[in-house]
This record gives C-alpha cells, sequence and structure tokens, in this order.
C-alpha cells in the first residue's frame, strides 16, 4: 500500500489552530478508507523566523520537495510586520511557490444554501454558486520585465511594469484549466481583454488551440470586464474558470465575496511534481490563540488535496459531503453565525466534521 507522505507547515496565528484541525479529519479518512498517510511537521513564515531566522528553513524546503502534497496554514503577523522585505513571514510562502513551480492557483467559490443569507448578494442570484477560478501564478504584470521607477530631476518619475507571457506558460495552465473542467461540469471561461492587449490575444489564441484535445470540455471567452459584471449579476452561469495573474487575482476576491465568509475558502496551488493546499484567509492575529477560528477553509482545502494530489475523489467528496452536513444541522463558528447560532469554537467545529467523515 502507498504512503502519502504529507508536509504539514501550519505556520502562525490562527494557521496553526486550524491546520491541526485539517490533519485531523485527514487521519479520519485514512481509517475509513485504510489510505496511509505520514504527516511531517515543518516550520513556516514567522515561527521558524523566530526559530532559524529564515521564513523557509531549508529543511522545510527539502521535506516540501519529497513530500506528495503540502498542508498549509497561514503565515504573518504583527510581530514579524518590522523585519527586512527578503526574511519577511509571507515571503516563506513566495519561496516555496517559487521553488516548486506552482503556477496554478485554484480557488472554489461555492455557496453553501445554508449561509446564503451570509452573502451580500441576493439570494435569488448567489443560490447554487459553485465556481472555480484559476489563476496564473507565475507570470505576467507580477514578474514581467522590464520594470522599475525612472525619477527624473524635476521630481517626476516614470513606473513601468510589463504583461508578458510566453506560449508555454499559457499552454501549461490552460490544460490546467480543462482539466480540471473536466473533474467537474466540463464548462470552461477563459477570462481575457483581447480587444486591447497583444497579450491577450496569444492567450486567446493558444486556449482555443489547446481546446482541441478536449473535445469534452465546453470552452466560452470572456473579456474580464464584462466577467467582473457577470460574477455578481448572474454567478451560477460559470463552472470553471481559467486567467491570467492580475485579472485572477482580482476576480477570485470578488467571486470569494459570493461565498460569505473567509473562514470558507479552500485554495490549491499546482504546477509542478507537489500541490500546496491552504486556506485563502491570513493568520487573523485578531482572533488568533482564542480557539474560535472557523477550520472548515483549511479542512476544505485538505478535501481539494485528496482530489487534485492523490486522487482519491470519493474521499474528498466524503470531507466535503460532512462539512455540508454539519453547517445544514446548523452548527456555527462565531464568523459564520446569525444572532441566534449556538457558536462552536474551532476543535468542536472539527470534533463534528471528524465524526461526520467517519459515518460517511
Ligand atoms: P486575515 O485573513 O488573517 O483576516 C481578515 C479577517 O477575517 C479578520 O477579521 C479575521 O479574524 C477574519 N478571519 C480570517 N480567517 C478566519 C477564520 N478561519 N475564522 C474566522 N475568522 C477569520 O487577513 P489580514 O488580517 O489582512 O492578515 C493578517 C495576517 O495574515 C497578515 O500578517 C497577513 O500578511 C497574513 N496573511 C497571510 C496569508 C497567507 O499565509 N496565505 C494570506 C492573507 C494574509
Amino acid at each position: 500500500m502507498t504512503t502519502h507522505r504529507i508536509a504539514v507547515l501550519p505556520g502562525d496565528g490562527i494557521g496553526q489552530e486550524v491546520t491541526e484541525q485539517a490533519v485531523r479529519v485527514l487521519r479520519a479518512v485514512g481509517k475509513i478508507s485504510g489510505a496511509s498517510f505520514e504527516f511531517e511537521q515543518a516550520l513556516v513564515g514567522g515561527a521558524a523566523i523566530d526559530a532559524t531566522g529564515h521564513p523557509l528553513p531549508p529543511a522545510t524546503l527539502e521535506l516540501c520537495k519529497k513530500a506528495h502534497a503540502i498542508l498549509f496554514g497561514a503565515v504573518g503577523g504583527p510581530k514579524w510586520e518590522n523585519v527586512p522585505h527578503e526574511v519577511r513571514a509571507e515571503r516563506g510562502l513566495l519561496a516555496i511557490r517559487k521553488e516548486l513551480d506552482l503556477y496554478a492557483n485554484l480557488r472554489p467559490a461555492t455557496c453553501f444554501s445554508m449561509l446564503v443569507d451570509a452573502s451580500p448578494l441576493k439570494r435569488s442570484v448567489v443560490e447554487g454558486t459553485d465556481i472555480m477560478v484559476i489563476r496564473e501564478l507565475t507570470g505576467g504584470l507580477y514578474y514581467g520585465e522590464p520594470r522599475g521607477v525612472e525619477r527624473f530631476a524635476d521630481g517626476g518619475a516614470r513606473a513601468v511594469n510589463t504583461m508578458v507571457y510566453t506560449t508555454r506558460e499559457i499552454e501549461r495552465v490552460a490544460r490546467m484549466g480543462f482539466e480540471v473542467a473536466r473533474k467537474r461540469r466540463k464548462h470552461l471561461t477563459s477570462v481575457d481583454k483581447n480587444n486591447v492587449l497583444v497579450v491577450s490575444q496569444l492567450w486567446r489564441e493558444v486556449v482555443t488551440r489547446v481546446a482541441k484535445d478536449y473535445p469534452d470540455v465546453t470552452l466560452d471567452h470572456i473579456l474580464v470586464d464584462n466577467c467582473a459584471m457577470a460574477l455578481v449579476h448572474k454567478p451560477t452561469q460559470f463552472d470553471t474558470i481559467v486567467t491570467e495573474n492580475t485579472f485572477g487575482d482580482i476576480l477570485s476576491d470578488e467571486a470569494a465575496i459570493l461565498a460569505g465568509s473567509m473562514g470558507m475558502l479552500p485554495s490549491a496551488s499546482l504546477g509542478g511534481t507537489v500541490g500546496l493546499y491552504e486556506p485563502v484567509h491570513g493568520t487573523a492575529p485578531d482572533i488568533a490563540g482564542k480557539g474560535i477560528a472557523n477550520p472548515i477553509a483549511a479542512i476544505l482545502s485538505a478535501a481539494m488535496l485528496l482530489r487534485y494530489s492523490l486522487n482519491m475523489l470519493r474521499e474528498a467528496d466524503r470531507i466535503e459531503k460532512a462539512v455540508q452536513r454539519v453547517l445544514e444541522q446548523g452548527h456555527r463558528t462565531k464568523d459564520i453565525a446569525g444572532p441566534n447560532d449556538k457558536v462552536l469554537g474551532t476543535k468542536e467545529m472539527g470534533d463534528l466534521i471528524v465524526q461526520h467523515v467517519e459515518r460517511g
């Protein structure tokens, strides 16, 4: 039997609290499915700075490279805000993404029916929303050259960033889009700004060519401005979205708001041989250490780990159903509770989800 080696990097603040619950849920999956998991924990972010002076110690990177998947919490916090830029806690995460060539970020925005009223949009608009946004993560404006600021003698300045993509970079994230759409409702929407940007014209050309290898997936193209409107006007029209780095940064946050709370949003970063799974939220210094953080984003990240790194689709479904049932039964952490709800802590929510996973 294969042993799935999971590198566990809880990081800082509530990262530590919620990751613990996600590991418990994976252990429960191991118990009921017979799959064998080996969890090894390592330091990252502020915790790593305190212990070693570096946000991504070599031992942590080595562990990540040898693992089948990485379960990540969150990094950063006020304690490490004034350290030099190169050793900031957040650099730990950016360095892992770069080292492991994680070029695609997957962020689902699912509106759970029992939490519809937590969404700022009307029930009639948002109910049934189930979108996966795939954002290209290692190219475009964030890394393109030339970049920089030129200062003039008269006190003025000129700043440049460059949006650049190669065929290879577009093709690999497009393929990721089609593969993910295949595991969902087989509808991929590619987002660009084809009417203005030449980069987008190449993007559209390459995505259209790649589509020929996926005849079972329906592809359409939409301009980024239209997409931004459609996401709040008729989000249910989308299944899987694929787009470049900057557009994806903005659209995935817009899609996130449909789901209601930060504590509900998982993510996956894929590309190289090892996938990284983490809640979208940060370390929440305002509630860290109180045992009240919502562990669902971390637990749903563990479900994504099973689906995308280990191909354990049934087990991933089982976790998602367990979360759904617990919510249906009215159990809530503070961030998603209504005025009359009884509020659970992080561990109590974890206990209930573990029980439902075990019961099936
Ligand atoms: P945050 O996501 O940590 O918190 C924003 C708000 O949402 C807070 O009020 C917090 O209490 C709440 N919240 C977040 N997750 C929650 C959960 N699971 N349950 C209940 N409530 C939750 O964002 P921030 O306050 O902007 O950032 C705090 C720190 O986290 C900063 O140092 C930032 O750099 C870091 N950060 C790290 C990551 C990461 O590691 N991927 C992502 C975002 C922010």
